[in-house]
């Protein structure tokens, strides 16, 4: 194996310990606590553990948190009003309606309810339409974790070519409004893309956010590129793995964060840093 490893996990623990002093700071000079709004409808298992997760880190670095558990066959209006009464409390922050949303419900009304401010996830067309216009606020957990490591791993940007596999809204465009603001040249492959692995090949940096278990092949790297590895799989005999086969490819990566312990940590530290950004707003 040849790939330094990138370890998500550290990082984001750094982190934490950083957020956890500035509220302790801000409690100090006379500020409230950030506080997070959590909105889960129905019993998606997976969005259980996600809430989960988010609260007990909102818990560990001294944030308010509260969760409003909906019914899955909540209405849209009565989310919208729900939304609309968190939007007005001045105690609330960050509003998360965790996602998916059922399926009679529109994902898309639903996110441009929250006001922009208090977007921590950064979906809001607002906040993507400022990211796309380099005037960054709140952005989009995933991504902005990602770029979070690849500064903490002192790794150049500029002018580097980037391919990120998967368009999604929440992971591959804006990761590519990320990557394009640092100055790197974007392609960005999805489902339809020809040739997938010729422009792979091509990239010194590679993000892959698929969903498919060990789709990132070795021989699609270039030496020496840096690999972020997006994906969270479940194997049938219930273990973990990334969208790239990182036996392969870390034999040739110059970089690669693994899974678990890469991304995903770092996209609930990032939750928390807009969070707390959203306090920093709501109190200017
Ligand atoms: P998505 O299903 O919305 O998007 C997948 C993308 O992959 C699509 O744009 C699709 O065009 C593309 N794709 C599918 N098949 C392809 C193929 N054969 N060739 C090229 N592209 C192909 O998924 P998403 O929400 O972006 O999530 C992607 C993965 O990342 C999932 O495994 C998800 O669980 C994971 N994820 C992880 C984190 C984290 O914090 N680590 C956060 C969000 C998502």
């Amino acid at each position: 194996m040849s790939a330094a490893i990138i370890d998500g996990k550290a990082v984001a623990e750094q982190r934490r310990q950083l957020i956890k002093q500035q509220v302790q700071q801000r409690l100090d000079q006379g500020l409230r606590a950030p506080g997070l709004a959590v909105v889960l409808v129905g019993e998606n298992p997976a969005s259980q553990v996600y809430v989960r997760n988010k609260q007990k880190a909102c818990e560990d670095v001294g944030f308010y948190s509260e969760l409003h558990r909906l019914s899955a066959d909540t209405s849209q209006q009565d989310l919208l009003e729900l939304i609309e009464q968190l939007n007005q409390r001045e105690e609330i922050d960050g509003i998360l309606v965790q996602l998916p949303l059922p399926g009679h419900m529109d994902e898309d009304q639903i996110t441009e309810a929250i006001l922009p401010t208090k977007d921590v996830d950064g979906f809001h067309p607002y906040n993507i339409g400022r990211l796309a216009l380099r005037q960054a606020l709140l952005r989009p957990c995933t991504p902005k974790g990602i770029m979070t490591l690849l500064e903490q791993a002192g790794i150049e940007l500029e002018g580097k070519d980037a391919v990120i596999i998967g368009q999604s809204n929440i992971v591959g465009r804006p990761m590519a409004l990320e990557l394009l603001a640092a100055r790197c040249t974007i392609t960005v492959c999805h489902s339809r893309t020809k040739d997938l692995a010729a422009k792979v090949r091509s990239a010194d940096i590679v993000v892959a956010a698929v969903g498919r278990a060990n789709f990132v092949q070795g021989d699609w790297i270039k030496p020496g590129a840096v690999v972020i590895d997006v994906g969270i799989n479940r194997l049938d005999d219930g273990k973990l793995c990334g969208d790239v086969d990182y036996a392969a490819v870390s034999q040739t990566a110059g970089w690669i964060t693994p899974v678990p312990g890469g991304v995903g940590p770092m996209t609930i530290a990032t939750l928390l840093e807009n969070t707390l950004q959203a306090a920093e707003l709501h109190q200017a």
